[in-house]
């Protein structure tokens, strides 16, 4: 009901594929062209400090979160939007993919709210309204979602910084998605002595978290994925930076670490 098909497929693209002259938006292209329904979620938080830099605004993170005052917003909102967004759309129509691009205020998608008062304009999602994201896949699109919120601070209605991550994660779980896929710049989740991790329970998971082997930049893509799996079936973080990383990773080859429900394991 209102659902457009199943087996959507929603894919993070972060910092490693980003610029990079990798086989991503070739991936999209031909996964597209087999007939899937593919939803793609970006980040770009390198080029955004590049450009603040640029423009001689300072820039600093708190837990992993830029702290976002006025300035700050209009530039992540520029790049993120307008650079980030339109180059990635603009590669996937040059291969003969269809894409549309957009952010989470248009058609009021993503619903955030502030996180914290100190990180100025940072929003955590409230709720992903997927309406505007079923018209575009019906219409034979892949969406393409830089991860800007819409929110209130004070009395004004505002676009808020959303991480990528938790977006992608709720996201792939408002569409009931079939697959949640993060692209990165490491194996996958590796173990405390570097080892790549295959397959993890979501239970294995959240304690990898709770031991401090997963820290950084990993925390919200792991906490994405738990946060998925009510729906979800399967959610995987594979090497961006490998050739065809995207394909291998629906053919099921590949490596990468792939997080299921405990009762899913086999
Ligand atoms: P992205 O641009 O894809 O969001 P991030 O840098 O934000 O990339 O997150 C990936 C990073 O997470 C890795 O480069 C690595 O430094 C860090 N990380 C922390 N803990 C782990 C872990 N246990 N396994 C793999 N990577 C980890
Ligand atoms: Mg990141």
């Amino acid at each position: 009901m209102g659902k457009v098909q199943r087996s959507i497929i929603v894919v993070k693209i972060g910092g490693s594929t980003l610029g990079n002259h990798d086989t991503t938006m070739e991936d999209l292209v031909a996964l597209q062209k087999e007939g899937r329904t593919l939803v793609v979620v970006h980040g770009g938080a390198n080029i955004v400090s590049e450009w603040l830099s640029r423009m001689r605004i300072s820039t600093r993170f708190e837990n992993g979160l830029r702290v976002t005052d006025r300035q700050s917003l209009d530039v992540v909102a520029a790049v993120l939007c307008g650079l980030v967004n339109k180059e990635l759309v603009i590669g996937i129509q040059s291969l003969g993919g269809r894409a549309i691009g957009l952010s989470g205020v248009d058609g009021g998608f993503i619903e955030a709210r502030i996180k914290n008062a100190e990180l100025g304009y940072v929003g955590e999602v409230v709720k992903v309204n997927p309406e505007p994201i079923e018209a575009i896949l019906k219409g034979g699109y892949i969406p393409i979602i830089a991860p800007l919120g819409f929110g209130v601070k004070g009395e004004k209605a505002e676009k808020l910084n959303v991480n990528g991550d938790p977006a992608a994660g709720d996201i792939a779980a408002a569409l009931e998605a079939e697959r949640l896929i993060f692209l990165t710049d490491v194996p996958g989740i590796l173990d405390s002595s570097g080892k790549l991790l295959p397959r993890l329970s979501a239970d294995e998971a959240s304690s990898l978290i709770g031991s401090g082997v997963v820290s950084g930049g990993m925390i919200p893509k792991v906490e994405a994925c738990l946060r998925a799996l009510s729906t979800v079936p399967i959610t995987q973080i594979v090497d961006g930076r490998e050739p065809h990383a995207l394909l291998q990773a629906m053919a099921g080859k590949g490596d990468g670490t792939t997080i299921v429900l405990t009762g899913r394991m086999e």
